[in-house]
């Protein structure tokens, strides 16, 4: 028994500490991959759809070698097998379990803040015009209209689509990239885009004591008008009260250069917003509706 501890002993030894060099590998292996992406929206992308998952991929797998670092501990001084080997194990794997737990909830609820201000550098990073290798310049929301087709501008005035519209000043090649919106809105079935929202609700049905048991939500698409009903059962939450809110302003709105509006939402944890203007801020708060968070 004695010679089982031993090999246990160095098998999780050497195994936990190549699982953990593993992980810090495939950490590195993160930031490789996201080097050979040649362009800057690909990055983005890149980021905003693996960065999290991948971060809590790397975390998995060092608990899992800290739950074998943890399988060492006292081996030293207890040589005889007993109880004591299924306490260690199962408190190994509790660790490898509290390790992963506690970084996913921090990469869910504290890590999109700072995620942000990464896809904001890519974002807003000057495009470069593959043909003559000469910056291009970001255009406002009032500049880029003439560049988007009239359903682009609708889901842009529904939030929930955002397009950015590159221009190489010298040839006017234009670029323009799709971003998702700050509001969700359904894509509509007639004419494609992401323009279907709530127009008007209904309740159909009560409860004995007059509470509203059903809603029946009136969808119609921005764009080609085309209509749509749905029919909900009533939820309890009351999450409107932000929508009066109006952004609070004494300067002139021609200086204004950002809005920033920050939304606390408790358990979904705080919202940041950014527009260019108080005119788009307001919109914004206009549609705002906890149901349609992005
Ligand atoms: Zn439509």
């Amino acid at each position: 028994m004695n010679n089982f501890l031993e090999v246990w002993k160095t098998l999780m030894l050497f195994g936990g500490i190549a699982i953990i060099v593993a992980g810090l590998v495939y950490y590195l292996l993160y930031f490789f991959r996201l080097s050979i992406i040649p362009d800057f929206k690909s990055k983005y992308d890149f980021i905003n759809t693996s960065e999290i998952a991948w971060l809590k991929r790397v975390f998995l797998i060092v608990g899992i070698g800290v739950a074998f670092l943890i399988n060492t501990y006292a081996s030293e001084t207890i040589k005889e097998m007993g109880a004591w080997f299924f306490v260690r194990f199962f408190f190994g794997v509790a660790g490898a379990t509290l390790i992963a737990y506690i970084a996913a909830l921090v990469l869910d609820y504290w890590y999109p803040t700072k995620i942000n201000s990464k896809l904001r550098k890519w974002r807003y990073m000057p495009r470069i015009n593959p043909k003559t290798g000469d910056k291009m310049k970001l255009l406002s929301e009032d500049e880029e209209d003439v560049h988007l087709d009239a359903g682009m501008i609708a889901e842009e005035n529904v939030f929930s689509i955002d397009y950015d519209v590159w221009i190489d000043e010298k040839t006017k090649e234009v670029k323009i990239e799709k971003y998702p919106g700050h509001l969700t809105a359904l894509r509509c079935n007639n004419c494609g885009f992401y323009t279907m929202r709530v127009v008007k609700e209904e309740i159909v049905e009560k409860y004995e004591d007059g509470s509203p048991k059903e809603l029946l939500k009136n969808y119609q698409c921005s764009y080609c008008k085309n209509k749509r009903a749905t029919q909900f059962n009533i939820s309890t939450k009351e999450a409107d009260d932000y929508k009066n809110i109006k952004p609070k302003s004494t300067k002139s709105p021609r200086n204004v250069e950002l809005v920033k509006i920050e939304i606390r939402a408790g358990h979904k944890g705080n919202k940041f917003y950014e527009f260019q203007s108080i005119e788009e801020a307001q919109a914004f708060l206009e549609a705002f509706d906890f149901d349609k968070l992005a």
